[in-house]
C-alpha cells in the first residue's frame, strides 16, 4: 500500500499516519520527494489488510491511497513518483544525471598491481575502485582470493588515492572486515539469491552493487535488491553482467535491454559490467559504448597492468595502458544519454 501525503501536509500530520501504519504491523517507508511525501506500508498479505481498514483516505493531509501493483514494494519507480535514486559515496554521485566509472582489477594480487591500476584509474577520473578479495571461483582449485590481505591493499590503495572501494563479500563471516575497507559491497551474480547474505547487507546499511545472476529475471533481481532496501538500506544499485543463453560464441549475453526495462520498474542505479559478460577484452569498448548510450548509470570495468600475467580474468581485463582512452570515449557516450561523469 502507498499513501501519498498532500503537497500541504504538515510534518505532524505525515508522523501520524507513519505511527498508525507501524500500529497496524506493518512498516513505515518515508519518501520526500520535490514535492510530494509517499510513505509505502510494506508488510505480509494480514498487515497489508490491516493498513488497508485503516481508512488513511480520511486521514488529515492524505491525498490518495494506492495499491503497490509490483511484488518488489521498496524498488518499485511507483514508490517514488519516478524520482531516481542518487546514491552520494563520499561525494561522489551514482545515479540520476551521474554517470559512475568504476573500474580495477578483477582480484587483488599484489601491492603493486594495485597501485598501479588504482594511479591509472584515479588519473584517468574513475569514481570508484573496485577490486575482489574474496572471488567466487568455478572451479575450488582455483585462486580463490587474498582475502583479508587483499583488503588491506584495497585500503592502501584508498589511502593513496583517494578512491573509494566497491569489493565482494561472499560470506557473512567476513561482514565485519569487509565493512573496514568497503565503501560499496558487491554481491556477485552467484550470491544474488543468498537472501541471509543480502538481508545482513540490508542490515549493514553499507551500499550495496547488487549483481545480477547468471539465469535471474529481472523480477527476480529486484526482489533480491527488495531483500536490501527492506532492512532499511536504500543504497543499492543494480548491475546487469550477462546471462547465460544458448549463444557460446562469448562467455555470456549482455542484456543491454535490462538498462531500459530496469529503469521503467525501478528507481534504483543500473550499472553495466561489460567484462565478465563478454569475456574478451575487443568487446568491452563496444559493449561499454552501447550501455552508456541506453542508459546505464555507470560501468564497472576489469583493468589490470599487464592482463597476461592476471591470476583471473586476463583475457577480460582492459589494459591499464588503454583506461584513459577508454574511459573518455566512454563519458562522451554517457553525455549523449544526458549524464555527466561522476568525480569529486
Ligand atoms: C566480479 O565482478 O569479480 C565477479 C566475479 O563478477 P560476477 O559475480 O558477475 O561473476
Ligand atoms: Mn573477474
Amino acid at each position: 500500500m502507498m499513501i501519498v501525503m498532500k503537497e500541504t501536509a504538515t510534518d505532524e500530520e505525515v508522523e501520524a499516519v507513519v505511527a498508525k501504519i507501524e500500529r497496524a504491523g506493518a512498516r513505515a517507508h518515508r519518501s520526500t520527494g520535490a514535492r510530494v511525501t509517499v510513505i509505502g506500508a510494506i508488510g505480509d498479505v494480514e498487515q497489508d489488510a490491516s493498513v488497508a481498514s485503516l481508512g488513511l483516505e480520511a486521514h488529515p493531509g492524505v491525498d490518495r491511497v494506492v495499491p503497490i501493483l509490483k511484488p518488489f514494494k521498496l524498488a518499485s519507480s511507483q514508490i517514488t513518483h519516478g524520482e531516481r535514486t542518487v546514491i552520494d559515496i563520499e561525494g561522489r554521485k551514482i545515479g540520476g544525471d551521474n554517470f559512475a566509472m568504476i573500474a580495477g582489477p578483477c582480484t587483488v594480487e599484489s601491492r603493486e598491481q594495485t597501485m598501479e591500476t588504482a594511479r591509472v584509474v584515479r588519473d584517468a577520473g574513475a569514481t570508484l575502485l573496485r577490486g575482489g578479495a574474496y572471488k567466487p571461483r568455478t572451479s575450488p582449485y582455483a585462486f580463490q582470493g587474498l582475502g583479508q590481505e587483499g583488503l588491506r591493499l584495497l585500503a592502501e590503495a584508498k589511502e593513496e588515492t583517494g578512491l573509494p572501494i566497491v569489493t565482494e563479500l561472499m560470506d557473512i563471516s567476513d561482514l565485519e572486515p569487509v565493512l573496514e575497507v568497503a565503501d560499496v559491497i558487491q554481491i556477485g551474480a552467484r550470491n544474488m539469491q543468498n537472501y541471509p547474505l543480502l538481508t545482513e547487507i540490508g542490515r549493514s546499511g553499507r551500499p550495496a552493487l547488487l549483481k545480477r545472476g547468471l539465469s535471474a529475471t529481472l523480477d527476480e533481481l529486484l526482489m533480491a535488491a527488495e531483500y536490501i532496501l527492506k532492512e532499511g538500506n536504500p543504497n543499492v544499485m543494480l548491475c546487469e553482467r550477462g546471462i547465460r543463453t544458448f549463444e557460446t560464441a562469448y562467455r555470456f549475453t549482455l542484456d543491454l535491454m535490462a538498462v531500459p526495462v530496469l529503469k521503467q520498474l525501478t528507481h534504483l542505479p543500473i550499472i553495466v559490467d561489460p567484462s565478465h559478460a563478454a569475456g574478451r577484452r575487443d568487446l568491452v569498448g563496444p559493449l561499454s559504448l552501447a550501455a552508456a548510450a541506453v542508459g546505464a548509470d555507470g560501468i564497472i570495468v576489469e583493468v589490470h597492468p599487464n592482463p597476461d600475467e592476471a591470476i583471473c580474468d586476463g583475457p577480460q581485463q582492459l589494459r591499464a595502458s588503454d583506461f584513459a582512452d577508454y574511459s573518455h570515449q566512454v563519458a562522451q557516450a554517457a553525455a549523449l544519454a544526458g549524464k555527466a561523469l561522476s568525480a569529486v
